[in-house]
């Protein structure tokens, strides 16, 4: 049976590699989300099965429920919310991963002895430590993205040291529990160990401010995965090591070319504040009056142009407006016009926002294009349309080095010959900045939300 369960468990990892393989690309990230649902389905079916499992009058009335609640969460979650429904996931990872490892010091189902136990108790000590981190730092995550909390970074005096003494007790503590795991000061240095994880894990995340959670999110993904891994050590589960290696080592990477992508130091992002000003965002220009459009001046700019780039940020999605820029495009593309999509790599509020919401409203892949591939040609662009989009086309990203999010690269919209913002108000974006393009001579604003300007604009392309 042992035999059986490793290799449905290898099974189940093949489809994870496949599934990961395949999210890698739009044209297959379909495919990539069976394969995952197939590999999982394995996982459980053969845990399940296994002669671990003894007590089925526990196991099955917490699958039924666990199973109603995800389903009754995926299917009322807005798109908008998505990014904080998986902060909370994520806490749900670092939850299981404490409460494992609380159980399995406490109740023990084998007994080790010499090498063997210093190895399951480092092993235990490592799945609570990083379990924790996930926990409390996801919940500060999703209270940023839920706007329950301030996205300003908390800059407390001496953060590093802070960090750096959290970190230094947390290794003497498993230094001394290895040591003397049943000893009677063992639980307490367990107790010690999980509250200044916590605390770790609040600090590092509170620290984070405005455009840099996106990599917070996919850190968080990471420690998760690692919190997994160190917990399949401890229980000696295959499926739960390799998985929670793919998702820890998969997060990591993803956070890497995040930072490249917004030109952060990972190592600045992950120790907080980056680009802060001291958590204060200091407005110092005066900009005047930007100039406003009405629906039938924005419908004749794009009428007379001949090359379009449509820029989408998070107010499209605000707006659930994709279907409709889905029409706008192809009513434009049917009059013989250039109509193109520049993403950013976080625009919205998750990695592949953008793409999700564009691939959802069918729109071709061949012309939604990467920040990268589009920012050379923009200057030979008609008209630009920034549909909901604000920080990812912020010209102080790379004319104000004091800015917050000096450094990050943008779209350069501002080089076309007319630029059109799509949006309800001058308020500003996520990371809480003025934006300089909306007083720019060639860009007007045309004021409302996202769907309803876009239809009022179909409906006037001839
Ligand atoms: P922003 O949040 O910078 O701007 C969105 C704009 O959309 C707002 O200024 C808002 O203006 C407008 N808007 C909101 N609702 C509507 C609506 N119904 N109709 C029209 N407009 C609307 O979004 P961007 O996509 O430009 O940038 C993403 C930001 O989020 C970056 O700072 C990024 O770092 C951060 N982030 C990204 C994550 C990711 O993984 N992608 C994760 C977490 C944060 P108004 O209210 O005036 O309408």
């Amino acid at each position: 049976m042992n035999g059986t369960l490793s290799m449905a468990y290898l099974l189940a990892g093949v489809f994870f590699i496949l599934s990961l393989g395949s999210l890698s690309s739009q044209e297959t990230a379909r495919k990539g989300n069976t394969y995952g649902i197939i590999g999982m389905a394995i996982a459980i079916i053969a845990t399940i099965v296994s002669p671990a499992v003894t007590v089925y009058s526990v196991l099955v009335p917490a699958m039924i429920i666990g199973s109603a609640i995800g389903l009754w969460l995926a299917v009322r979650v807005e798109m908008t919310a998505m990014p904080q429904l998986v902060a909370m996931l994520h806490s749900f990872v670092g939850l299981a991963a404490v409460l494992i490892g609380w159980s399995g010091y406490l109740a023990p189902s084998i007994q080790h002895s010499g090498a063997e136990a210093a190895i399951h108790n480092t092993e235990l000590y490592l799945g609570i430590f990083i379990g924790a981190i996930t926990l409390t730092g996801s919940w500060i995550a999703w209270g940023k993205l839920q706007g329950k909390i301030s996205g300003k970074p908390l800059i407390l005096p001496f953060r590093h040291g802070l960090n750096t003494l959290a970190i230094t007790a947390s290794v003497v503590l498993l230094v001394c529990f290895v040591m003397s795991p049943l000893g009677t000061g063992a639980v307490f240095m367990l107790i010690a160990m999980t509250i200044i994880a916590g605390l770790l894990g609040i600090h590092l995340v509170a620290a984070i401010g405005g455009a840099d959670m996106p990599v917070v999110v996919s850190m968080l993904n990471s420690y998760s995965g690692w919190a997994a891994a160190a917990t399949g050590f401890m229980l000696g589960n295959d499926l739960l090591i390799i998985t929670g290696a793919l998702v820890g080592s998969s997060g990591a990477i993803l956070s890497y070319i995040m930072c490249r992508a917004m030109n952060r130091s990972f190592i600045s992002v992950i120790l907080g504040g980056f680009g802060s000003a001291g958590g204060e965002v200091v407005e110092d220009e005066e900009y005047g009056e930007p100039i406003t459009l009405t629906h039938d001046e924005a419908a004749r700019y794009l009428n007379d142009a001949d090359s379009i780039v449509i820029t989408p940020g998070f107010g499209m999605a605000v707006a659930s407006a994709q279907q409709i820029v889905a029409e706008l495009t192809d009513k434009l593309r049917k009059q013989g016009k250039l109509v193109r999509f520049a993403i950013h790599p976080v625009a919205g509020r998750l990695p592949g926002h953008m793409n999700v919401l564009l691939a959802e409203a069918n729109v071709p892949y061949d012309i939604v294009l990467e920040m990268d591939e589009i920012n050379g040609d923009l200057a030979n662009t008609d008209v630009v349309m920034v549909i909901g989009a604000n920080d990812i086309v912020n010209p102080d990203a790379i004319e104000k080095p004091s800015s917050p999010i000096a450094g990050m690269p943008v779209l350069e919209v501002w080089k076309a010959q007319k630029c059109i913002v799509l949006k309800r108000s001058m308020a500003t974006g996520y990371a809480g900045v003025q934006n300089p393009l909306f007083f720019k001579s060639n860009s007007a604003m045309l004021f409302g939300d996202a769907k309803e300007s876009v239809q009022a604009l179909v409906n006037k392309i001839t």
